[in-house]
């Protein structure tokens, strides 16, 4: 019997299948039940990390932004990398409590638990185009956070992009109308 596995994500399935070559499925982390799809390993391999930013540029093209924002902790690997490929900046979107001057604030459940978001007050001139990155689309309500903030901060949300989508959650109906780019969708 043939198994085929499908792969598919909003860059076509050469790119999928790039990022789905270098996720590590951990069962049971950080609790109980959850999949935890772990992206080290595409971190960490240069030429594959390379690929993948240049997909995700090349899906939104470089003058379709000016600034981009990264999700606390493993959005800000990506969007560093896409701001210094394009020229841009980039703003971290921080867990509570870590950032030293006023902020907005956003609170949210997760897939597993909740948690609270915050950007500086000053973190975007106003109008400013922001793509906004992190590393994986559950529930949605992370990305929902990130784009409220964005739009508090008087920043203008011109895309999302996360490297991974998990589709059973549904993170993309709750996000809607936005549209969300993810490399691969399972
Ligand atoms: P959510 O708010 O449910 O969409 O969760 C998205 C955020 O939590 C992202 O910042 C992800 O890094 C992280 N996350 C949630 N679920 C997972 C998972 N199964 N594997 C890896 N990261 C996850």
């Amino acid at each position: 019997m043939t198994e085929t596995q499908e792969v598919r994500g909003d860059s076509g399935p050469e790119a999928a299948a790039l990022v789905a070559s270098r996720v590590v499925d951990v069962p049971d982390f950080p609790k109980p039940g959850i999949l935890f799809k772990d992206l080290m390993p595409l971190f960490s391999d240069g030429e594959v990390f390379r690929q993948v930013i240049d997909e995700i540029v090349a899906y939104h093209g470089p003058d379709s932004f000016d600034v981009v924002a990264g999700v606390e902790a493993r959005g800000f690997v990506v969007a560093a990398a896409i701001a210094y490929a394009t020229g841009k900046g980039v703003v971290p979107v921080r867990k509570a409590g870590k950032l030293p001057r006023r902020t907005h604030s956003v609170s949210y459940a997760l897939e597993y638990g909740e948690a609270t978001l915050e950007v500086h007050e000053d973190a975007f001139a106003a109008g400013e185009r922001v793509l906004v990155v992190d590393d994986v689309l559950a529930t949605g309500g992370t990305a929902l956070a990130a784009l409220e903030l964005v739009e508090r901060a008087g920043g203008a949300v011109a895309g999302f992009t996360v490297l991974m989508e998990l589709s059973f959650l549904d993170g993309r109906a709750r996000l809607a109308p936005r549209t969300v780019h993810a490399l691969l969708t399972v």
